[in-house]
């Protein structure tokens, strides 16, 4: 007799999709997931994921650092540790910004600290201002708390503070999430001026800003800008009187698959990210939190070097084989730092049909669309120059512009 018969007649089917709560029906698999699925053919040349370069990653550096750290804490290191985290590794981060640390919380990957803050913030129907576009895992972190998603206006260098202005003048927001340093997923970053303007603005109009910044140690050209949340630090006096939460990863300079990142927030932020985290995973893993401060001394800073060299000369090959190849008429960002450049083509051709035609010549890209909270920018589409090589560059871009020609002509 299977399973099924021996159900008694009267047991009612269960239906999972009427079990789901308002959150878990508020839940959306990530659009770009699904399309990867389709640019992972072995011999697809991807500018589609978001991977950092494996090749890059400190292996010596790594292992070294786990048999140290056995050695050092013993089986401290594979205990359960406090929610608040590893405090060598906190300080670490505290003093980077000159706050105590009681005012850093370590998140297993910045990807749990945007979906906690979500839930201690955003309340059902609360605005929140994204850029237009954003990076798509906050859209979906924020969404299981009902936020009432805004567009902010961009354009070259970013949010358009104009337009902002004129938005809070009507609009009472709560939070505003943004990607001031080579954003995901256009790599266009905010200069000082607008950043300024920024913390102003939001301060005044009582909005909480949410500074997500993964890639800001991965400037490959320009000069360096101070964070919205050290602008913060500086107008409001000290760290509790911020309206800036920073949210800082390790997955981008060291490696991803350890999960260590960070917030910076004031200390009554910080208190309820605390009780919110219990709930979620107690502590990141203390083991990972160990190593990963190990690294940040010494073997940090050199692999952040190397990774901006790697990265910084296969967005210079990218962009002069687009320019060689591509058709008149398209135009793409120049990213001085991080993963990611972003393509516009004429208006009217839509890239999501068109990602078909490129994996069929063995090139794939992420289309830009499901990057905008309330839609648009189907001209458009994100490129990752970060895990291909450059001769993986050079044809990839080759196909890319073959593909942009058939479709243009
Ligand atoms: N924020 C942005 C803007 C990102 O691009 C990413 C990774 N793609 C994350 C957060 C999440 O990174 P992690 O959880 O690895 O720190």
């Amino acid at each position: 007799m299977t399973r099924t018969e021996s159900r008694p007649e009267s047991t009612p089917t269960l239906r999972w999709e009427d079990a789901f709560s308002p959150a878990g029906r508020r839940l959306s698999s990530s659009a770009i997931r699904e399309i990867l699925k389709i640019t992972q053919a072995p011999d697809v040349i991807s500018f589609a994921g978001g991977l950092p370069a494996p090749e890059l990653f400190p292996m010596d550096a790594i292992r070294q650092a786990a048999s140290s750290v056995l050695d050092r804490y013993g089986p401290a290191a594979l205990q359960y540790s406090t929610t608040e985290g590893h405090l060598p590794l906190r300080e670490w981060i505290a003093a980077r910004v000159n706050i105590p640390p009681a005012n850093v919380q370590i998140m297993t990957g910045s990807q749990q600290g945007l979906d906690l803050l979500g839930k201690v913030l955003i309340g059902e129907g609360d605005v929140v201002l994204v850029e237009a576009p954003t990076y798509l895992g906050a859209l979906q972190s924020f969404a299981p708390y009902g936020p009432r998603y805004l567009q902010m206006q961009t354009d070259e260098g970013g949010i358009d503070l104009d337009a902002l202005e004129e938005q809070l003048k009507t609009t009472r927001a709560k939070l505003l999430y943004c990607v001031p340093n080579f954003q995901n997923p256009t790599g266009r970053t905010l200069s000082l001026e607008r950043r300024r303007r920024l913390v102003e603005l939001t301060a005044r109009h009582g909005v909480i800003v949410l500074e997500d910044d993964p890639y800001g140690s991965l400037r490959f050209t320009g000069e360096e800008i101070p964070s919205l949340y050290e602008l913060a630090l500086e107008a409001c006096g000290g760290p509790d009187g911020s309206h800036v939460v920073y949210s800082g990863s390790f997955s981008k300079v060291l490696v991803p698959g350890l999960r260590d990142a960070w917030v910076q927030a004031a200390l009554s932020l910080v208190r309820k990210l605390v009780q919110a985290k219990q709930g979620a995973d107690l502590h990141t893993p203390t083991f990972n939190q160990m190593i990963i401060a190990e690294l940040v001394h010494d073997v940090m800073p050199a692999q952040i070097g190397r990774v901006k060299a790697v990265y910084g000369a296969r967005a210079q090959t990218m962009m002069a084989e687009m320019k060689a190849h591509f058709p008149a008429g398209v135009t793409h960002t120049v990213p001085q730092g991080g993963m990611f450049l972003w393509v516009t083509v004429p208006e009217g051709l839509d890239t999501t049909p068109l990602l078909e035609r490129a994996v069929a010549r063995k090139v794939a890209f992420v289309p830009g669309a499901p990057f905008y909270a309330l839609g648009g920018g189907e001209n458009t589409m994100r490129l990752s120059f970060s895990s291909a090589n450059d001769g993986q560059i050079a044809r990839g871009i080759r196909a890319l512009g073959e593909t942009l020609h058939e479709a243009l002509a």
